[in-house]
């Protein structure tokens, strides 16, 4: 089934669909959540699976073919290489991606490779376990490594991704560790400047080591080399110049890219939203519960994304966080 492709009020075609399978999580990322965790979505509030598939076959059948699964942290939900099987059979589906913590890889990789699960974003935000422990307050820096070098074990996961959130007054640390990380294995590490997506909303701009100063400090140990950026592409990619490797550096806050922006989310309870930083939802549950049919469910998207937002504001004055948390949300 092939329909009207999707398209928002500024003439954006939107193709990745990022779908958060759940707000729960084992880590507590100081970023993202505090301590204790947050009060957790009941288990009949998540979409189920078939929900969760019917869904994704409409924005497919809609041009939607980029599939990214997130959470909360995704491999904690039960059963989830089987909803990558059902997603990754969907005709319209053209890549299933996702954003992990890796505390589950070595457990799950292959199930995942199996079940058709392409490309994998790992969020590893230190090198150095002390100071993995004190960000993610937990101890689990070599489960993640070794879950890591599971995933690379396949020739069908690369290329990995490691994705590194970037702080001031902590992430300078870690720059050139990440660096020779990234010239002595096979993944792609990039940096991702700090958002106001944090439960506590305690984000001040003055804590955003932004890429360029990231870039500058690596450029001048090892020196760097632009390419071109792909459409869409939330990242600007480096290579080294001697060859070993790349390093991208993904800007949200100094260097958005909301200008080609063609992404859409769905939340864990059915909510979607048109923009990261989304201050209005869509309910797509309700209706789907109550029986809607697929072309009132389209409708309901179509009008949706009609209105998704140019761009989002962080920076400027008037901005206002988003009421729900980077876990709630999902990456
Ligand atoms: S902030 Fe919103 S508009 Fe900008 S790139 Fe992200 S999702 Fe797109």
């Amino acid at each position: 089934m092939e329909l009207e492709p999707l398209r928002d009020g500024h003439g954006r075609l939107i193709g990745d669909l990022r779908v958060s399978v759940t707000d729960r999580c084992n880590f507590r990322c100081q970023y993202c959540m505090p301590a204790e965790g947050l009060p957790w979505l009941e288990r009949r509030e998540i979409l189920s699976f078939e929900e969760i598939a019917r869904l994704v076959a409409l924005f497919s059948a809609m041009g939607v073919r980029d599939l990214r699964l997130t959470g909360g942290e995704p491999l904690v939900r039960r059963g989830f290489p089987q909803l990558v099987r059902m997603l990754s059979d969907i005709e319209d589906v053209a890549e299933v991606s996702v954003t992990t913590n890796g505390f589950l890889l070595e457990r799950d990789a292959a199930a995942l490779v199996q079940a058709g699960m392409s490309r994998f974003n790992v969020s590893i935000d230190s090198l150095q376990g002390d100071r993995f422990y004190e960000l993610t307050r937990r101890d689990a820096l070599p489960q993640v490594l070794r879950g890591l070098e599971v995933l690379a074990s396949f020739p069908e996961a690369h290329p990995i991704k490691v994705n590194a959130v970037a702080i001031r007054e902590f992430t300078e640390e870690e720059v050139l560790p990440f660096a020779e990380f990234a010239r002595r294995t096979p993944y792609e590490v990039r940096f991702i400047e700090y958002m106001p997506l944090d439960a506590d909303h305690a984000w001040t701009p003055e804590q955003v080591l932004t890429g360029e100063e990231i870039r500058a400090a690596i450029t001048a140990v090892y020196p760097l080399e632009p390419e071109p950026r792909e459409p869409h592409a939330t990242a600007r990619v480096y290579r080294f110049a001697d060859g070993h490797g790349r390093i991208g550096f993904i800007n949200p806050v100094s260097e958005p890219f909301c200008g080609d922006c063609n992404r859409i989310r769905l939340t864990a309870d059915g909510r979607l939203r048109t923009c990261l930083f989304s201050l209005n939802e869509t309910d797509l549950r309700e209706p789907l519960r109550a029986g809607a049919d697929d072309s009132e469910l389209e409708q309901i998207i179509r009008d949706a994304v009609w209105r998704k937002e140019l761009k989002h504001h962080v920076g400027e004055p008037g901005f206002i966080q988003p009421a729900r948390s980077m876990s709630a949300i999902g990456g």
